[in-house]
């Protein structure tokens, strides 16, 4: 039952990425990651009361004015960032977990936070339940990183900024990537990707326009 519900989700993903292939360049589905959303129940992600709409190709809200994003916006996400099985990764907004739970599955280990501390205790209660062991969630303010754990070989942030914090940067390995939507809260934003190359030399990439809450307490210059 749950198993067609997600192949029809993952039917879906796919005929999203053939529309919007003309201005994302990516036209199907990385296998592994395809693979990582068969195997991440989104059911136990979100409330109890829109666990009939858990395999809808849509956002959902998970309480305190945010929400889950929606699966083809995960999928695109994670397939930008080109996980190896050994790749460090940062994500900032862990919101439900269930992005950081499907990260979780293609590397070696998932930092994630959150700014709301309900939510941040919610996804590790998921995470546990779940034996998701190679995620460590803490709630904060994640404009200035992780720095204990830095570099990082990829960075995810699930919220919209108004430009790239700088300390997210910093803390992106060289060869590394990053994708950050930047852009004006409650309106479209720009969904980037960043590489730094082994120089250090950033290279930037619009990919599609895309809707995030608002990054919080965003300390620009
Ligand atoms: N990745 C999430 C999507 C969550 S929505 C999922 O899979 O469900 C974005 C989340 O970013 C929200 O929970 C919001 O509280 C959080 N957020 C916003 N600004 C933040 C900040 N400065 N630091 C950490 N988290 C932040």
């Amino acid at each position: 039952m749950v198993k067609s519900k997600i192949q029809r989700l993952l039917d879906e993903i796919e005929s999203e990425y053939k529309y919007t292939c003309s201005i994302t360049g990516k036209d199907t589905l990385a296998p592994k990651v395809k693979d990582a959303l068969l195997a991440i129940p989104r059911d136990e992600f979100v409330p109890k009361s829109y666990s009939d709409s858990a395999f809808y190709n849509g956002p959902l809200p998970i309480g305190h004015g945010q929400t889950i994003s929606q699966p083809y916006i995960v999928a695109i996400m994670t397939d930008l960032l080109e996980l190896e099985s050994d790749d460090v990764v940062l994500e900032i907004g862990t919101g439900s977990g269930y992005q950081a739970a499907i990260l979780s599955q293609l590397c070696k280990q998932v930092y994630t936070i959150e700014y709301v501390p309900a939510l941040a205790d919610m996804a590790k209660s998921h995470f546990e339940k779940l034996g998701y062991n190679n995620i460590e969630c803490k709630a904060g303010n994640g404009y200035d990183g992780w720095p204990e754990h830095a570099p990082y070989d990829a960075i995810i942030v699930t919220a919209a900024a108004s430009q790239i914090p700088g300390p997210l940067i910093e803390q992106l390995k060289p060869g590394g990537r990053m994708v950050i939507p930047v852009g004006l809260p409650y309106m479209t934003q720009e969904l980037v990707l960043v590489k730094k190359d082994e120089h250090g030399q950033l290279e930037y990439s619009d990919i599609l326009g895309v809707v995030f809450v608002p990054f919080q307490e965003e300390r620009g210059e």
